[in-house]
């Protein structure tokens, strides 16, 4: 897939011929934008028509799963991994801040009540999360004309569950759905841990059982209880029924997880108005009638609202990394109390750290680099290339960014 941007910038339809735009290229009548994921610009003025084009966000702490569908073809498809070390890199820093405060290595004007945290403060390691969603978003909005997005904030729907009787566009979705929502909040509430065994059985399949008859007691929570299958199939073969009783607790608070959703919703709204939202159940809902394998990508597809679209032939894989090492000096200092600096020569035989590079006909990146211009490649998801391969073999394909992008 290659997409294609107006003369004025704005994304048009994608194009699969790549016949064309060679010709297009080779005759100056288009330009490359960006290599990965393979973006044109047209130079001349064209009719710029559109589908619709809807696009699924499927949000996470440690991945992002997007994707772009109109109603029959799946335009864009991909996972991002964040970044998680944000917390450990703060901590360090507050540690070697502390430890040179006791150092006394220079004089410094005491500091006070400069704490105060500005509205709206996030912790950096949510910020930086919610911050990544918005670009991730931003990026597929720049190659495609995306119409609608959709973003899934939670895994179920608390206020449905507390007032059943709510009437709304995405409560009317029928009685067997409603099940599924209250399932998906009881295995939330019982951790997804049976409540039979504790998880004694090893059994990783959950089933979530009626206490008393569905008919008589309902869908409702205090009805319900997590259990495995085997605890599950022995309770009703050895008539334990009566084992469990119903209760009407509180509900659970939501997840930290489901409030930073919330937050990632929040802030793609502001941005763009036309944003809707979802919920996990009616995802996994949906990946199932249809028989869809698990993935980012693929709950991104359920979520977009077209999940029959036609597979991609490439998911873009995207990994986030920090843009630079802030600290100066080895935080143990050497023989002879010397503190050595941390820092690697910026280019090493005109390579960065996360250069994208071309090897042996393979495109890599580097993820470690010696002065002695060796250096070790690797493919986004860790897989060696090389341990140790000669800068006078690479060629540079794209400078490092803080989001390196791979097409596979
Ligand atoms: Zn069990």
């Amino acid at each position: 897939m290659v997409y294609v941007l107006a003369k004025n910038g704005k994304p048009l339809m994608p194009t699969k011929k790549h016949g064309k735009v060679r010709h297009l290229l080779k005759d100056g009548k288009a330009k490359i934008v960006k290599r990965t994921p393979f973006t044109i610009q047209l130079l001349y003025e064209s009719d710029n028509y559109t589908q619709p084009v809807n696009l699924g966000v499927d949000a996470g702490t440690k991945h992002v799963g997007l994707s772009a569908t109109t109603g029959n073809e799946v335009l864009f498809e991909g996972e991002a991994q964040l970044r998680t070390n944000i917390q450990e890199l703060l901590s360090t820093r507050r540690e070697a801040r502390r430890a040179r405060r006791n150092r006394k290595t220079r004089y410094r004007k005491p500091r006070f009540n400069n704490r105060k945290k500005p509205n709206g403060w996030l912790a950096p390691s949510i910020q930086n999360k919610v911050d990544t969603h918005l670009k991730l978003v931003d990026m597929v909005c720049s190659i495609l004309p995306v119409s609608n997005i959709k973003v899934e904030v939670a895994q179920f729907d608390i206020h449905k569950i507390k007032n059943p009787e709510i009437e709304g566009e995405q409560y009317q979705q029928g009685e067997q759905l409603g099940f599924w929502n209250v399932r998906e909040y009881v295995l939330y509430r019982d951790n997804h841990t049976c409540q039979y065994c504790r998880g004694k059985s090893k059994d990783s399949i959950l089933n979530v059982h009626h206490i008393r008859s569905r008919q008589s007691h309902g869908d409702r929570p205090g009805n319900l209880v997590t259990l495995c299958e085997t605890c599950h199939t022995k309770l009703h073969k050895e008539s334990l029924e009566n084992y469990f009783h119903p209760k009407d607790k509180g509900f659970k608070d939501e997840s930290q997880f489901t409030i930073l959703r919330w937050f990632i919703y929040n802030g793609i709204k502001e941005k763009y108005p036309d944003v809707n939202l979802t919920f996990g159940y009616i995802t996994k809902n949906t990946r199932i009638k249809n028989n869809l394998p698990k993935s980012h990508a693929v709950d991104a597809r359920c979520i977009s609202g077209n999940p029959l679209a036609k597979p991609p032939v490439n998911t873009l894989y995207i990994k986030q990394v920090r843009k630079n090492n802030r600290q100066l000096h080895k935080f143990n200092p050497s023989k002879g109390g010397i503190r050595k600096a941390n820092k690697a020569p910026y280019l090493v035989k005109g390579f960065r750290l996360f250069d994208k590079v071309l090897y042996n006909n393979r495109k890599c990146f580097i993820f470690g680099r010696r002065k002695s211009g060796y250096f070790d490649l690797r493919l986004l998801d860790g897989t060696k290339i090389h341990a140790s391969a000669s800068h006078k073999r690479l060629d540079l394909i794209e400078s490092a960014t803080s989001m390196l992008k791979e097409v596979s």
